[in-house]
């Protein structure tokens, strides 16, 4: 049943910088053509829960470099995507705890673009806030503004959401989970029958830049590696210091 499970992949900003929320634009075009060759199932996130053996992609805060660098590569090789925007920053740079220096985001002429290109646009907030550090009216404020802009923006139902930080507790995930019908978390785990929709689990791309570190994730031979990560990230979250 292993090699049946279905995983999302969680990129952010494709560059060279090195930080931790980077994968240069190399290695990801070597992921998707690796990915590609595998044979294993490309779908759009709204498939990944009913699709064993799949894999969903997906790019968090709507960098400009996702139009120039992941978008061709995408539609080289025909994969679907979603891409979670920030949606008071559109056309700005990213500016919000933990974001550095900040990068520039797509604007909206972009977002438009993007669903010709088989990419759905999700929300991500209006601001990239920790939800859990609102009051639940703010936090519902957060995502309604959000979905709403997008929808009237783009003209296209937004259904899918990813959690700023990938995080959430129970209020949290009840508030998005009325809202949206895929939520997306960083918790670090493949998604299995029964996976909750209100707080899937993905894999962030940080663990995998080794090329057989992805190969073996494609192969669905990385259960232990992802279990082996995921403890030690229980630990480290334990302790305060800034994560993205
Ligand atoms: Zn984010």
């Amino acid at each position: 049943m292993a090699s049946a499970d279905s995983f999302i992949l969680t990129y952010h900003s494709l560059d060279e910088s090195g930080s931790v929320i980077s994968v240069t634009p190399q290695l990801f075009r070597r992921q998707m053509a690796v990915l590609n060759a595998s044979g294993r199932k490309v779908v759009p996130l709204e498939l990944i829960t009913v699709t064993p053996n799949a894999a969903a992609i997906t790019f968090d805060d709507g960098y400009e470099n996702f139009f120039e660098q992941a978008l061709p590569v995408l539609d080289d090789f025909g994969f679907p995507s979603t891409v979670f925007a920030v949606t008071r920053l559109c056309g700005q740079r990213s500016a919000w705890a933990g974001s550095g220096p900040g990068k520039p985001l797509m604007d909206w002429s972009q977002l438009r673009q993007l669903w010709s290109h088989r990419v759905s646009v999700g929300a991500h907030t209006a601001t990239h806030a920790d939800l859990r550090k609102l009051a639940p009216e703010a936090a519902a404020g957060e995502l309604d503004e959000s979905r709403c802009e997008i929808e009237q923006r783009t003209g296209r139902k937004v259904r899918a959401f990813a959690y700023p930080y990938g995080v959430a507790d129970a209020q949290v995930r009840q508030l998005a989970g009325e809202r949206f019908d895929w939520c997306c978390s960083v918790e670090l785990d493949f998604v299995r029958a029964g996976a909750d929709p209100a707080f899937l689990p993905r894999l962030d791309m940080y663990y995998f830049q080794a090329a057989a570190r992805f190969e073996s994730l494609v192969a669905g031979k990385a259960e232990q590696y992802v279990a082996a990560r995921r403890s030690l990230r229980r630990i480290r979250a334990m302790i305060p210091f800034a994560r993205f």
